[in-house]
């Protein structure tokens, strides 16, 4: 069955959603510095509170399935979420619902031990502690197969050293999942690293510097050095030489959460712009009047609605197949996408509110930077475009034949056995 409509009880909860991040969650963002620092007083004065109406509201943290003790909603409606509480920065951490918490949870929830969960997992899911994922090193973070921190088994315990890049708030996060090689030369690559569980507190966690983007409210992407840092044995997520099997394990969900959250952020930018050009009068008539502007508009809208049937199609894929594997194209293609958009409209609602679009008293150029950040966050957009090339090209097989088959002269006569002429 195909059907583009939400169950009528799910939209009285977006619907929910959207009037209660409109009136209670945005007014924060401009309020407040990093989402992410849960240790602001301002943060436990006036967040905890929103976090507890959503809580009473039963719609906290539903991304985990129900295997791993979650709600269940599966992507779909997940999207949908993320789609409400994405127009503002607030929404998703008010929502438990915040990258890279949300991930790193699937991951505990996948491959912690009992005391493991009891330790990191239930504060996590509960936003009482926040987290951090570092796998990108400075040398490069496009091809992971360049990662060089180490994880060396000594006695008890694992030693790593290293340095990891660009690791988001790790100045707030309790607890690391770090990539790390462990068995250098593995006949195949794909099976030297290993993933760890890294207590913020354990000696060793040189933060060397946090770097930040325009418009970001403070800085949070860490450049942090592990000088031997020891971890209990049992601190290995998963086996060893598994560390790409369990990053997977974050990475479509997290995709698919991110470019609703993109889509709502373009969307408002279209929203504020549709207000503007509605009230700025010039050469006798509105903004709204021009014919050049109304092209921008609907070129701004059509992409908008391409991008969220892109998304939510692959957040059903995702619902009915169950395996993200089986649908790495469609994941990419959302990934690929989600940067494109965000810039165009961004840019869009830039130029269209004139001077003041390009002024720092408007949220245009945090947004622009954002469509720069999830171009390369989670890995460039060329990389992703090769994955959706790969499995378009998967089961192709080259013709024997010079010519193809479908050269007209061929495929005629290939008809014409299959319909003789009598
Ligand atoms: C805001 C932000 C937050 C981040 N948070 C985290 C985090 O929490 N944890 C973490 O581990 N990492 C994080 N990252 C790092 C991110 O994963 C890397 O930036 C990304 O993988 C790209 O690596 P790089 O920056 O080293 O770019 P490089 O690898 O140096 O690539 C630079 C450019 O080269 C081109 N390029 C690269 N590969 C190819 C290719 N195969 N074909 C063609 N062109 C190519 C692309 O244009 C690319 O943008 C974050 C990044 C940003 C910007």
């Amino acid at each position: 069955m195909w059907s583009f409509q939400t169950d009528p009880d799910f939209q009285a909860e977006l619907d929910w959603i959207r009037r209660f991040v409109d009136a209670e969650v945005e007014p924060l963002d401009s309020l407040l510095g990093s989402q992410w620092n849960i240790h602001d007083i301002r943060f436990q004065k006036y967040v905890r509170p929103l976090q507890e109406q959503v809580k009473q509201r039963g719609l906290w943290a539903c991304h985990l399935g129900p295997e791993l003790g979650g709600k269940g909603y599966g992507q779909l409606k997940l999207a949908l979420m993320n789609e409400q509480f994405g127009r503002s920065r607030f929404g998703p951490i008010v929502f438990g619902a915040q990258a890279p918490d949300t991930g790193n949870s699937e991951i505990l929830a996948h491959y912690g031990t009992p005391e493991q969960k009891e330790r990191f997992l239930t504060p996590l899911l509960n936003n009482d502690i926040v987290s951090c994922f570092a796998m990108t090193e400075p040398h490069g973070g496009s091809d992971p197969l360049l990662l060089k921190t180490q994880a060396i088994a000594d006695g008890g315990e694992w030693v790593i050293t290293g340095e990891k890049w660009f690791a988001s708030n790790a100045r707030f996060a309790s607890v690391f999942i770090v990539m790390a090689v462990t068995d250098p030369d593995a006949e195949n690559p794909y099976r030297s690293m290993s993933m760890f569980i890294v207590p913020a507190e354990t000696p060793g966690i040189e933060f060397v510097r946090d770097y930040t983007y325009f418009g970001q409210a403070e800085p949070e992407h860490a450049h942090l050095r592990f000088n031997a840092v020891r971890i209990p044995k049992d601190h290995m997520l998963g086996e060893k030489g598994e560390a790409f099997t369990v990053a997977q394990v974050r990475l479509g969900g997290g995709r698919l959460h991110h470019a609703m959250r993109a889509l709502a952020e373009a969307t408002k930018c279209l929203d504020l712009t549709c207000q503007r050009v509605a009230s700025r009068f010039t050469k006798g008539e509105r903004l709204s009047e021009k014919q050049m502007v109304q092209e921008k508009l609907a070129d701004c809208w059509i992409q908008l609605r391409q991008f969220r049937l892109l998304t939510l199609e692959a957040a059903w894929l995702a619902d009915e197949s169950k395996d993200w594997k089986a649908i790495k194209q469609n994941i990419a293609a959302v990934k690929v996408m989600m940067p494109k958009v965000l810039h165009d409209v961004s840019s869009t609602a830039l130029h269209l509110h004139g001077s003041l679009g390009l002024s720092t008293e408007m949220p245009f150029s945090y947004h622009l930077m954002n469509s720069y950040m999830i171009g390369l966050a989670d890995g460039p957009t060329e990389v992703h475009k090769l994955t959706v090339a790969k499995e378009m090209l998967r089961d192709i097989e080259p013709p024997a034949d010079q010519f193809p088959d479908y050269i007209y002269h061929k495929a005629r006569a290939q008809a014409e056995l299959k319909y003789p002429a009598d």
